[in-house]
């Protein structure tokens, strides 16, 4: 900000017969000459005034009207432009302007600022208004761009051969083969069991699938899905006495199908959802409520996000709209006093 010390000087003359002195010079007033008075201060001159006024921080020059900028003297406006700050990117002066201020360095425009502000991830273009997904930033046109299949993240989709539109990461990196698979997926089961107690079956079949294969086994396939549990119970019966059958056998098919071409990240999400289903079919078969099932499923892979260090994975879970799984995943986090899963083990002991 600026501050112009404007100074009126009002002149004077001599009356009284009290020899006066400039206070400068020392040279006396005689009665009838002019005098100056500033700063309750008597001067013979204009010039004598002068030398009193601080000198330009610029040129060292005095001057009567003298700005004061930023703490300092200037004698004119360029002298204080010429010692004035500067944009941090386009190095115009700032000298009586508004400016931005970030991290310590100084902007004249929302363009210069933006010019610092980091790429957007799609097309690289710098921009004040930004949207964050999955910890990635999106300028504001690419953000609307359609969401990859796989790992869900704005996007210039490439068509897979099941009809499915994903991103070129994910066309690229995706888990596709069985053996990679079946490895991360052994992984996660494991974690769940060794680290939070949801031991799930040894009889669980694993299959890697693509949406034509999904799609047989799902009838109520939608584009949201990319796992998907199946239970099936066989019990054979023997008839010794006629009209009294007894048991012979409980048989159990237990099968989880997941995606192929999902991130790295997206897979263990999910399989840790799908071995949910399995953990609650076996311990808790009574619960019949959607809403309850998937809510599990969802906090379980939110355990597992966290796990691997991507609690961020788990902000998608809290805004889902849906009434099943983003209710369902907002009653069980509640459920879960914030003692993760032994909150969860410790509801489901109370309520069913
Ligand atoms: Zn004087
Ligand atoms: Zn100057
Ligand atoms: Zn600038
Ligand atoms: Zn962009
Ligand atoms: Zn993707
Ligand atoms: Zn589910």
């Amino acid at each position: 900000m600026t501050k112009l010390s404007q100074i009126l000087l009002i002149l004077f003359t001599a009356m009284t017969l009290v020899a006066e002195t400039c206070s400068y010079c020392n040279k006396r007033i005689e009665p009838g000459q002019k005098y100056f008075n500033y700063n309750n201060k008597i001067f013979c001159s204009k010039s004598c005034i002068i030398k009193t006024r601080p000198h330009c921080a610029t040129c060292g020059k005095q001057a009567l009207n003298m700005i004061n900028y930023m703490g300092k003297y200037f004698c004119s406006d360029q002298c204080a432009k010429y010692l004035a700050p500067t944009c941090d990117w386009c190095h115009k002066s700032l000298y009586q302007k508004k400016f931005f201020t970030e991290n310590n360095k100084r902007y004249c425009s929302r363009e210069c600022l933006a010019h610092v502000q980091p790429p957007c991830s799609i097309c690289g273009r710098r921009t004040l208004e930004y949207s964050t997904y999955l910890n990635q930033r999106y300028c504001p046109n690419c953000i609307k761009l359609p969401r990859c299949n796989s790992c869900t993240r704005p996007c210039h989709p490439l068509r897979l051969h099941d009809g499915r539109l994903i991103c070129r990461k994910c066309k690229i990196t995706g888990i596709r083969d069985s053996e990679t698979a079946n490895s991360i997926f052994k992984e996660v089961k494991n974690i769940l069991s060794t680290k939070y107690n949801i031991a799930t079956s040894d009889k669980i079949k694993f299959h890697l699938v693509d949406v034509n294969q999904l799609k047989k086994i799902d009838h109520e396939y939608n584009p949201n899905e990319r796992g998907l549990y199946t239970h099936e119970a066989y019990t054979t019966y023997i008839e010794s006495v006629p009209g009294h059958k007894e048991i012979l056998s409980q048989k159990r098919k237990m099968n989880i199908y997941i995606l192929s071409f999902l991130s790295k990240d997206m897979f263990r999400e999910v399989a840790a959802h799908e071995l949910m289903h399995n953990w609650q079919a076996l311990y808790y078969p009574q619960i019949k409520d959607l809403a309850i099932k998937e809510g599990l499923a969802e906090f379980t892979a939110s355990i597992i996000n966290k796990y691997y260090g991507k609690p961020s994975r788990n902000r998608r879970m809290m805004h889902n709209s849906d009434q099943i799984y983003g209710d369902g995943y907002r009653q069980i986090y509640k459920a879960s006093h914030g003692k993760g899963i032994p909150g969860v083990k410790q509801w489901l002991k109370d309520n069913y």
